[in-house]
């Protein structure tokens, strides 16, 4: 018999609508043999829609009420007779990608793809996942993190760490993707706005020094002894990867595989396996590096557990370069996500 598949995507981030376009091309390509795909869609305001063609109605930007169930988000008269087999998480960032959803489907007792609920909330804090990077004696950008209260306090330490950054620096809200929020500053009279714009995105930010990089990916897919693929190059058309160039305008270019020395690709390799480990990752990931054009050193940037995943994504095009196609990534994923399973119980 075929596996049912419940698909999750949409969410209440602002990936949101990258998130169906990921999802679509996934139904599209889930091996129709082994799968029957069942859409489960959650709207912006975070009610799951089953009904109908979810694709089409989130589309729409449908918001259904909620339904008459206290416990559950569903809209009301939910059609679905029983749980599926195996859950697919489609959902990028805030909702989907931050333990949110695993910690809601762990009490199903079913398998879902991907890492468990620690991996996920730690990969999607850029603070916490530095700090168990550094932990694990890898490389990252020097930094300052910071609480709105640490800032408003303003002691002298807070500034003098701040000023050893030198500038450039970037500024971050820890807990965002898709480049929102992020901030160049070049000027030290600028920080302070730059600062107050970050916090309204998250109580803590992270400054980091900024670098003149080299933009490196590259794919991780397993379990306990993951495979990488390829490494992959951005080439960003401004001056750094931000939001437009993301999903607007799109006029950076990739390059996989990058050209790099050996040496760099192998290391790109190690970090990638130990920074997957380091956050007891599962299933996928997508590491991003800096290699700093200066000084040749190589820095972890971030992870990230739900990559942008339609065919043209970096994440499927990296390990379609390296030997596995679209539909049996998806393959892998679903087996994955039974294995962790079978493994836990
Ligand atoms: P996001 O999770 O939103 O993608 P990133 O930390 O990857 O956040 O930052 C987005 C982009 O900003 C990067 O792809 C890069 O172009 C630029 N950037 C971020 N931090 C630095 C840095 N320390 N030095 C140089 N460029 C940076
Ligand atoms: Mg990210
Ligand atoms: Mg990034």
């Amino acid at each position: 018999a075929r596996l049912s598949i419940g698909l999750l995507f949409g969410g209440e981030s602002p990936e949101h609508e990258v998130s169906i376009v990921s999802a679509r091309s996934i139904a599209a390509h889930l091996d129709p043999e082994r799968f029957e795909v069942r859409p489960m869609g959650i709207a912006r305001n975070g009610v799951w829609v089953l009904n109908g063609d979810p694709f089409a109605r989130l589309a729409a930007g449908e918001m259904p009420p909620r339904g008459p169930y206290p416990f559950l988000p569903l809209e009301a008269g939910a059609e679905m007779a029983e749980l599926p087999d195996v859950f697919f998480n489609a959902i990028h960032g805030a909702g989907g990608e931050d333990g949110q959803i695993q910690g809601f489907l762990e009490p199903l007792h079913r398998p879902y793809t991907g890492a468990g609920l620690l991996a996920m909330a730690a990969g999607l804090d850029k603070w916490i996942t530095k700090r168990i990077w550094e932990s694990g004696g890898l490389p990252v950008v020097p930094y300052v993190g910071l609480t709105e209260e640490e800032w408003r306090r303003g002691s002298g330490e807070v500034l003098r760490s701040l000023a050893a950054l030198g500038l450039p620096v970037f500024v971050k809200p820890a807990n965002l993707g898709s480049s929102i929020g992020i901030e160049k500053v070049k000027r030290e009279e600028d920080l302070p706005a730059a600062l107050e714009r970050a916090f309204t995105y998250d109580r803590r930010v992270l400054v980091e020094q900024g670098l003149t990089v080299r933009e490196l990916e590259v794919a991780v897919l397993g379990g306990d002894d993951p495979r990488v693929s390829v490494v992959g190059e951005i080439l960003p058309a401004g001056e750094f990867y931000d939001f437009k160039d993301k999903y607007l305008d799109g006029k950076s270019t990739t390059r996989i595989p990058a050209e790099l020395p050996e040496g760099v690709a192998n290391l790109v390799h190690r970090y990638a396996v130990d920074a997957f480990r380091a956050l007891d990752a599962y299933g996928m990931a997508r590491v991003d590096f800096f290699l700093d054009r200066s000084t040749g050193r190589l820095f972890l940037n971030e992870i990230n557990f739900i990559p942008g995943f339609t065919s043209i994504s970096m994440y499927p095009k990296m390990m379609e370069a390296s030997g596995v196609p679209y539909a049996e990534l998806l393959t892998r994923l679903v087996d994955l996500a039974v294995r962790r399973f079978e493994e836990k119980a």
